[in-house]
């Protein structure tokens, strides 16, 4: 098969084996696989190892069943849960199943989708009807990703949240927020074509913050956040944040920040905040995912900004280093 592998450097195209289905597993044709954030990350600062093939944002068709597994299930379409979950050891029953020594994520410590062919545990499928389009289903990770960090934010109705940066996840926290019922969704970034993005799946206020920081937007309109989800991971992002949050509020680090932020202890303390890192979900959250897109109730698809073969996979990669007006971009691996 194709697949985008990692090499010295960056990552490039090539012929690999085909991926075989052992026992409980199963081999899914990939249909479309979200270009994410994170896998751009790991290439740019060489945290990758030589001939990973990374991917995790997926769906696609069951081609072939290991033993064990229900044959029918060949021919179906599905979303692959990526994280990996023993179910028992601690680290799965402190809900943070990404941790899960023995099981691997897929796409992260096992191959993932940027390929034509990936092997997955069945345990990971969820079943697509007939009638959706299958690269829907690609966006049931990044929507469960935003499904988490709103469970920590403990938000609903009455409650008035800043999502900060509008990348991927922060346009799945806008839809996630509003799928809580939250009374208001404040959006703010930098690149137009995101803001625009963030007003046209639900944030009632986008805020520019190349015209205005959000210290200063908060000062203006008399503003508290009941949460704020740090999606950004720019430098002093953290910091701004803390300073907007409400009495009781909760402060989630969605982003892969790398600065370290100095917390405001008195304020921790005296208001009652919260700080918490939210990564990736449980099995649970991500079935809540693909039913919410199954259901039509999260407008994931107003996302895309372009589909790639995969060909043109590498390039598009260096190009979301320096994302400006894109979106999500989608690599369909049969195109
Ligand atoms: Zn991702
Ligand atoms: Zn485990």
């Amino acid at each position: 098969m194709r697949a985008v592998v990692c090499v010295p450097g960056g990552v490039e195209v090539a012929e690999v084996a085909d991926p075989v289905a052992r026992p409980g597993e199963v081999v899914v044709a990939v249909e479309a696989c979200g270009l994410c954030g994170s896998d751009v990350h790991a290439i740019e600062h060489g945290m990758t190892v030589d001939g990973q093939i990374l991917g995790h944002e997926f769906a696609g068709r069951v081609v072939e069943a290991g033993s064990d597994v229900d044959a029918g299930l060949v021919g179906r379409a599905v979303a692959v849960n990526p994280v990996g979950s023993c179910g028992s050891c601690r680290a799965c029953a402190r809900g943070v199943p990404f941790q899960c020594p023995a099981v691997p994520n897929v796409g992260i410590t096992a191959p993932g989708a940027y390929a034509q062919y990936v092997a997955v545990p069945q345990g990971q499928l969820v079943r697509l009807p007939d009638h959706l389009p299958v690269e829907l289903g690609a966006h049931a990770e990044p929507l469960a990703v935003a499904l988490h960090a709103v469970d920590l934010a403990r938000v609903g109705p009455g409650d008035c949240v800043l999502v900060y940066g509008v990348g991927p996840i922060g346009l799945n926290a806008v839809i996630a927020l509003r799928l809580a019922g939250v009374d208001a969704v404040v959006a703010a970034g930098r690149s137009p074509g995101r803001r625009a993005a963030a007003a046209a799946v639900g944030a009632d206020v986008v805020v520019d913050t190349r015209e205005v920081s959000i210290v200063d937007y908060a000062k203006q309109h008399g503003t508290r956040f009941t949460a704020v989800l740090e999606c950004s991971a720019a430098p002093g992002a953290a910091m701004e944040a803390l300073e907007v949050l409400a009495p009781g509020g909760t402060f989630v680090e969605v982003g892969l920040a790398t600065d370290v932020a100095p917390v405001p202890l008195p304020r921790l303390v005296g208001e009652g905040l919260t700080l918490t890192g939210s990564c990736a979900f449980d099995a649970p959250t991500y079935q809540r995912a693909v039913d919410h897109i199954v259901a039509g109730r999260a407008p994931v698809a107003a996302l895309i900004s372009e589909r790639v073969g995969l060909d043109a996979t590498p390039e598009a990669l260096v190009r979301l280093r320096t994302p400006g007006e894109l979106v999500r971009l989608l690599t369909r691996p049969w195109d």
